[in-house]
């Protein structure tokens, strides 16, 4: 059903606080969360509120997490879609269901649409490779960008979408007055997962040996959602021992797990490997 494409009712409780590290990222992003809240402030001599931002990284890196942010920050609704759900969609229906969502979100503004893989919808026109079997995706993408010329800048409603692949977008979704800000979500480095670490221990029982910066030294080229899967399975291996707290074997062991998960699924995408 279409509604199950959204929050029950579009709130969210994420704040700047549960985003670790992404320092850069966050302090553009904060411009955004200021429109939100005093659009006034910056229309008053003239000029016009961007209606989106790209947030361009890699799979896991807090991308969702950081627009959920905006939208706690603010303290407006947020409105999600992931491209993904357009894939082998009906005649009619995506378009219809990107038309739905704005005419929602306009009667919630101020607020924020969140649009996930948005590369799904928004690949490039030219690269149709089966002729007639692009059609669908065409009308939901030709929708969108209808939709985000068809309100003003001041309406209070602010599209944020994220992508690993900004270089198969369509150039129409980066032209001004579209998605013409990007901002840069990159893995983390040392600094920024022992950040990430410290958000996702903070709800666990410790053991005294537990150490941030030892976990984020053990764990090169993990995303942030790696992290918070590693903290979840050390919790979990630890409880399957009867422990009363999780201590640095139980980190070990849940490291290993996730290496050995993310081997299995590399092997997997790439199977003559
Ligand atoms: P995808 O492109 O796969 O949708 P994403 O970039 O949107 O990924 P999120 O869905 O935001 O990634 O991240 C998944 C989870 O990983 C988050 O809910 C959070 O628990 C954790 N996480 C990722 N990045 C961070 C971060 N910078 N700080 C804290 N937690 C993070």
């Amino acid at each position: 059903s279409r509604a199950a494409l959204f929050d029950a009712d579009n709130r969210v409780n994420v704040t700047f606080d549960d985003v670790a590290g992404l320092d850069e990222a966050k302090e553009e992003i904060k411009e955004i969360v200021e429109f939100l809240k005093n659009p006034a402030k910056f229309t008053r001599l003239g000029g016009k509120i961007p209606k989106g931002a790209l947030l361009v990284g890699p799979p896991g890196t807090g991308k969702t997490l950081l627009a959920k942010a905006v939208a706690g920050e603010a303290g407006v609704p947020f409105f999600s879609l992931s491209g993904s759900d357009f894939v082998e969609m009906f005649v009619g229906v995506g378009a219809a269901r990107v038309r739905d969502l704005f005419k929602q979100a306009k009667e919630k503004a101020p607020c924020i649409i969140f649009i996930d893989e948005i590369d799904a919808i928004g690949r490039s026109r030219s690269r149709a490779s089966i002729p007639g079997a692009n059609d669908e995706r065409e009308n939901t993408l030709n929708s969108l960008l209808v939709e985000m010329d068809g309100f003003t800048t001041n309406s209070g409603v602010i599209i944020l979408a994220a992508t690993n692949r900004p270089d198969i977008l369509d150039p129409a979704l980066l032209r001004p007055g579209r998605f013409d800000r990007q901002i840069a979500i990159d893995k983390p480095d040392i600094v920024g997962r022992e950040a990430i670490f410290k958000v996702h221990l903070r709800p666990l029982r410790l053991a005294e040996d537990v150490d941030p910066k030892k976990l984020a030294a053990q764990t090169p080229g993990f995303a942030g959602a790696e992290i918070a899967n590693v903290c979840n399975e050390a919790a979990l291996i630890a409880a399957r021992k009867n422990k009363d707290r999780i201590d640095m074997q139980d980190f070990q062991d849940a490291i290993d797990r996730v290496i050995g998960g993310l081997e299995k699924k590399n092997k997997i995408i790439s199977p003559e490997e």
